[in-house]
């Protein structure tokens, strides 16, 4: 564990702390180590690997404000996202604590004898954390390959890693055998590459951007590795004009600006059908300016800083259109932005087709349902979006023609750990959460016994 890292807040910009950084040494030893636990992990029984898991939540939920502080201070959290994310990691170990008693095959009907399938674990999993939700999409990758019997290494972002160095140690404090779930601070480049050429890692879960989740799944192609990848996103928020306005309006900050932006799920585009334009952008406008930006530490606030100086000036390059309206910010250290409102002139705009991953959103008119349609699925992603409107049916057919793998009518909230989270066309590839998250960490097995 050659070098070191300086983990900064971004709220302030000072050192909140300094980590080692795994090098590729540590990172093969410590890949070697999950290897070795998994031969007792997976014949640990059923009911075991539950309480295991249940017992991982109790000691994370007693931590809770451990965890959200430590988040506050290394994310830019809000209080308020940095508790509900710590509730995510507990509520999702949880539901998955009832998986091991659950993984059920099948008995297949056969001449001859009988049937049964199993499903079996991979080996270890090795799950690569974005920064921008460090604990849920670190739960969302480890609880469920735990629950199927895999050994876990987990690589935070650089920028990241603390919250996900505690969930290691907490583990351990549960009682998960050594080497079950490992947590390796360090550089993608390095830890992460690693994750896809080791031949003991048999499967990657990732999550980032598009750019780099290409090149972990033509990697994993070398070694036919399994692989889920969650990438970005370009959602749309189609308001029609027989919604509740005023209520699609107070609630669309939220929808872009939450996390300042930095959400796959951030209704980036909003469209709005023309003869209610006017009001909405009247009512979008009060809302925006209530929304508080402020120390993230705060129970009052609504948004905090950028993650870093680097992401900052990336999300001043899409200021590319007319600015509507923005909201306020802080001046002084800290990388702040104020929330952002464009009209594009057109949909060939940056800010239109571009993942903005900041606290910008651009707003647009349409003229009837198949043009809103049609404007949402010009987008090589499809994540997320929602849907306002009051008719049942128009809610329905614009539900199944959106192109998105989350959607949400009169609402904007994405994620469920109940329900299955994951992207159409390149913003990725298979599904987390939900019942069906456990046939991703595992292996179809078919067995025939013969009657003789
Ligand atoms: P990124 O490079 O895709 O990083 C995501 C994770 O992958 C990090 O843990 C990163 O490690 C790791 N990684 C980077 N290169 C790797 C490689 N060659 N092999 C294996 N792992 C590797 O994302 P970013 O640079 O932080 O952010 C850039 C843009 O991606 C954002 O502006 C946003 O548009 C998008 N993004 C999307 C999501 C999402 O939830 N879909 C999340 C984050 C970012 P390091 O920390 O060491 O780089
Ligand atoms: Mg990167």
């Amino acid at each position: 564990m050659s070098t070191t890292y300086d983990v900064i807040n971004p709220a302030t910009e000072t050192i909140v702390t300094t980590i080692e950084h795994y090098d590729l040494a540590a990172t093969d030893a410590t890949i070697e180590k999950a290897a070795k636990a998994f031969e007792t992990w997976r014949n640990v029984t059923p009911a075991d690997r539950g309480a295991y898991l249940r017992r991982f939540a109790a000691v994370v939920a007693s931590h809770k404000e451990e965890l959200a502080a430590l988040e506050i201070a290394n994310s830019g959290h809000t209080r308020g996202n940095a508790l509900w994310e710590v509730d995510n990691v507990v509520n999702v170990l949880t539901y998955y604590s009832a998986a091991p008693e659950r993984l059920f095959g099948k008995q297949i009907p056969v001449a001859g004898g009988v049937d049964i399938t199993f499903k079996e674990p991979l080996g270890v999993v090795g799950v690569i954390v974005p920064w921008n939700f460090p604990m849920p999409i670190a739960g969302w990758g480890f609880a469920p390959a735990l629950a199927a019997g895999n050994t876990v290494v987990l690589k935070p972002a650089e920028y990241t890693p603390l919250t996900a160095m505690k969930l290691g140690e907490y583990a351990l404090e549960a009682g998960l055998p050594d080497g079950v779930f490992n947590v390796l601070p360090g550089k993608g480049s390095i830890v992460g590459n690693r994750f896809v050429t080791h031949p003991a890692v048999r499967k990657v879960v990732f999550t980032g951007s598009t750019e780099v989740g290409k090149a972990i799944m033509a990697g994993c192609a070398d070694q036919v590795k399994r692989v889920t990848l969650e990438l970005g996103g370009k959602s749309s928020n189609i308001i029609f004009a027989d919604a509740d306005i005023a209520k699609a309006a107070a609630s669309a900050p939220g929808s872009v600006f939450d996390n300042a932006g930095q959400d796959c799920c951030a209704r980036t585009r909003i469209l709005v059908e023309r003869s209610a334009f006017d009001t909405f952008m009247e009512h979008f406008e009060i809302a925006v300016k209530k929304f508080r930006v402020e120390d993230p530490s705060l129970a009052t606030a609504d948004m905090g800083p950028l993650i870093s100086r680097k992401q900052f000036d990336v999300v001043q390059t899409f200021l590319d259109e007319p600015i509507a309206f923005t909201g306020s910010a802080p001046t002084g250290p800290g990388f702040w932005m104020a929330p952002t409102v464009l009209m594009p002139k057109n949909v060939q705009a940056r800010s239109w087709r571009e993942e903005v991953f900041g606290p910008v959103v651009s707003v647009m008119a349409f003229d009837d349902e198949a043009q809103g349609i049609a404007m949402a699925n010009d987008s090589e992603y499809g994540l997320s979006g929602s849907i306002w409107t009051r008719d049942v049916g128009r809610a329905l057919r614009v539900s199944r023609a959106i192109e998105t793998g989350n959607l949400s009518v009169n609402s904007n909230s994405s994620v469920r750990y109940s329900t299955p989270f994951g992207g159409f066309k390149q913003s990725g590839l298979g599904r987390e959460l939900g019942p069906d998250a456990l046939d991703s960490f595992t292996e179809v097995k078919n067995v025939f016994i013969s009657n003789d």
